[in-house]
């Protein structure tokens, strides 16, 4: 069936468990799809770009954003505020896109009661917390007290792996991708519910 309503994949996982490496690797494979680049309150990190990686603000911006609806869902996350606008997720999905989104526990708690017909969700993971703190030291963008922050929180973000659809433990990054891309092209195929009727008029019309 090919609908054209477009279809929402959502991504979660520990911070450094690969989210952001395993999308730039599948991205090229999967047709037309669109990542939100949510906007945060978090300070820049070396290596990222304003507009591309997210919209950095303050957080009275972001307070501003919030009286305005300006966003889908938004939380806070390790003491910064994230959330996602809801004006570019809404043209991509028109545009019949697989969108995209890189979100926490909390934030797939919201697509999830309110998109769920069109939304598959993936929790990424490294194989063990000893790997993850080793990924995180390694990356060198954050200082120690902010790891050791991210490392409490992956404890009870594992908590909730069972509100996932699928599980992807990111040990060897090629096999990760190939799971992944799998996942991104069965998402595309996901019907939403206005759509079963208008496919079921459409399949028994013999005339
Ligand atoms: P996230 O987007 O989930 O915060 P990143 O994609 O920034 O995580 O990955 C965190 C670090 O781990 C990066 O330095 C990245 O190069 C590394 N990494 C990602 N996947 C693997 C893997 N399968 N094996 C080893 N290192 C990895
Ligand atoms: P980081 O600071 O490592 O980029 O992201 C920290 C956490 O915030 C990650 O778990 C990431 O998935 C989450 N996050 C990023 N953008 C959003 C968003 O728009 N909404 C929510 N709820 N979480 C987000």
């Amino acid at each position: 069936m090919n609908h054209n309503t477009g279809a929402i994949l959502v991504l979660s996982g520990p911070s450094g468990a690969g989210k952001s490496t395993l999308l730039k690797e599948i991205m090229p494979d999967i047709g037309a799809c669109y990542f939100s680049i949510s906007t945060t309150t978090r300070k820049i990190r070396k290596g990222e770009t304003d507009g591309v990686d997210y919209h950095f603000v303050t957080v009275e911006e972001f307070k501003a954003d919030i009286e305005e609806d300006y966003f889908l869902e938004y939380a806070n996350v390790h003491g910064n505020y994230y959330g996602t606008s809801i004006k570019p997720v809404k043209k991509a999905l028109k545009e019949g896109k697989l969108v995209i989104f890189d979100i926490d526990v909390q934030g797939n708690d919201e697509i999830r009661n309110r998109l769920h017909d069109i939304t598959t969700s993936v929790f990424i993971t490294p194989p063990t917390l000893r790997e993850l703190k080793y990924r995180l030291e390694a990356r060198k963008t954050d200082t120690q007290d902010v790891i050791d922050g991210r490392i409490e929180m992956a404890k009870k973000e594992i908590q909730r792996i069972c509100e996932y659809d699928y599980l992807i433990v990111n040990d060897d990054l090629s096999q990760a991708a190939t799971l992944l891309r799998a996942i991104a092209q069965a998402a595309r195929l996901k019907i939403p519910s206005h759509d079963i009727n208008e496919f079921t008029i459409k399949w028994e019309d013999i005339d």
